[in-house]
């Protein structure tokens, strides 16, 4: 929506004067955006982080799954992981139940709400304005930089004159908006998730572990999950690729049907949130326009393969970071290098993973699919250990398994 401004009828319109000034805009107060902004803030840069979400601790919607690996480079603390897990547990096609188990934890499930208060404080710490209440509204070039209209709480605007503006708001991409279709079209997953509070015996069977759905008649076209929280806690949720091709059956039936069958229907929902990932397969859309910059899942971060984009929207924000350090130093066109410096830190496996999700998923509807799916989980099984499971599905080491498997696991025989 870029330079266009929202109809608000104008009696709602209440303005506050002054334009004020910073050097860099962030929209959207994710792990993208609150990491970049304190990057920035870190090297002197005067950098305003604004948010729609009043209290970050709400709305928490992502199941936040994390590998080790990432809770250790970003420096994760104890306080925004909610639970570790060191197994595997996939249930499917049928009724068959397949577990990996490793002496050490392989990684943790973060409280998403928790992660979000706690990149927030360390911004501030680091000198960035985050202010909540607040949305970017429109922008428009101004100057050398950018004007963005933004909306606070009562229906408050004001103005902000940056040289930057960042979009940082997730898979809305609210300002840099979808990319054309000459770039890739977005292949789009919609998830539904609740958190449960369940005794300490319906609890234990989760604990440790991350547990999958596969197979048509658990979720057609994506997957169900369970992920231990808190001790008594856990996240139940259903994904799938949306496939304008078909009628599928709405997420909060597969949901229902999955907490039934795995026996948690007497369980208390404490809270229930959902959401989409977006995402180009080859990721090259523009991921600048003149003063405007986005990152994280607006440029297509998040992975379709796991439904994952924490660690790779946080990856965004430091590679974009010192490349916008050049540029407010007089060096714009250091930012010529940002999409191809991304592409290289998500690594080569990237766009195969995501062919592989396109096919995997919306494949996964037939007899047929789940047969494949039940001699790939066979394989697994034989061959493979919870660690070797981590760095297919969070390391995209297909090749692993050997350049005459590729083609079977990418769905090509
Ligand atoms: C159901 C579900 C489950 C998931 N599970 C996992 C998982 O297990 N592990 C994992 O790693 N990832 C998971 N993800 C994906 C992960 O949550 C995202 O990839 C990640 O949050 C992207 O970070 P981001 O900062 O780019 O965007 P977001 O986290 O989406 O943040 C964008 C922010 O922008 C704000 N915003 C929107 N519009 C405006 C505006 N106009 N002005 C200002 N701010 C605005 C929003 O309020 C929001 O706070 C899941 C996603 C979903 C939907």
């Amino acid at each position: 929506m870029p330079s266009s401004s929202a109809s608000v009828p104008c009696a709602a319109r209440l303005w506050v004067s002054d334009t004020s000034r910073c050097d860099v805009l962030i929209a959207g107060a994710g792990p993208a955006g609150l990491l970049l902004g304190r990057l920035l803030a870190q090297a002197g840069v005067a950098v305003q982080v604004v948010d729609p979400l009043q209290d970050l601790r709400c709305g928490a919607f992502s199941s936040a799954a994390l590998p080790l690996a990432a809770v250790h480079h970003f420096q994760l603390p104890e306080q925004v992981q909610a639970a570790h897990w060191s197994q595997w547990q996939l249930f499917g096609p049928a009724a068959e139940r397949r577990a990996w188990a490793a002496p050490e934890p392989l990684g943790a499930v973060l409280d998403f709400g928790a992660l979000r208060q706690w990149l927030a404080q360390r911004a501030r710490a680091a000198g960035a304005a985050v202010q909540l209440g607040w949305s970017v509204r429109s922008w428009e070039p101004a100057g050398s930089g950018a004007r963005a209209r933004l909306r606070g709480p009562a229906g408050l605007e004001r103005q902000v004159q940056c040289r930057w503006l960042v979009d940082a708001t997730g898979q809305r991409r609210a300002l840099i908006g979808d990319p054309p279709l000459s770039h890739g079209a977005l292949v789009s997953g919609s998830g539904v998730e609740w958190l449960l509070q369940v005794p300490p015996e319906a609890w234990q069977p989760w604990a440790d572990r991350l547990s999958f759905m596969l197979g048509s008649h658990w979720v057609p076209q994506g997957y169900g999950w369970v992920f231990p929280m808190a001790s008594g806690q856990l996240k139940l949720g259903v994904c799938r690729l949306q496939d304008p091709r078909r009628t599928q059956p709405p997420l909060h039936q597969l949901l229902r049907q999955l907490q039934a069958r795995l026996g948690l229907e007497e369980a208390r929902v404490l809270d229930r949130h959902g959401g989409l990932i977006r995402s180009t397969i080859r990721r090259r859309e523009p991921h600048q326009r003149g003063p405007l910059l986005a990152l994280g899942d607006a440029v297509s971060t998040g992975n379709l393969l796991g439904g994952e984009g924490i660690r790779h929207a946080m990856a965004s924000s430091e590679v974009l970071a010192p490349l916008l350090l050049e540029a407010l130093g007089g060096r714009s066109e250091a930012l010529a290098a940002y999409p191809r410096r991304l592409r290289r830190r998500l690594g080569w496996r990237w766009s195969l993973s995501g062919r592989l999700a396109r096919r995997t998923w919306l494949g996964l509807q037939s007899a047929h699919a789940d047969q494949r799916l039940g001699r790939l989980l066979q394989g697994l099984e034989a061959g493979s250990s919870a660690a070797d499971l981590s760095a297919l599905l969070f390391d995209y080491r297909f090749e692993r398994y050997g350049l005459r498997a590729l083609p079977y696991l990418l769905g090509w025989r």
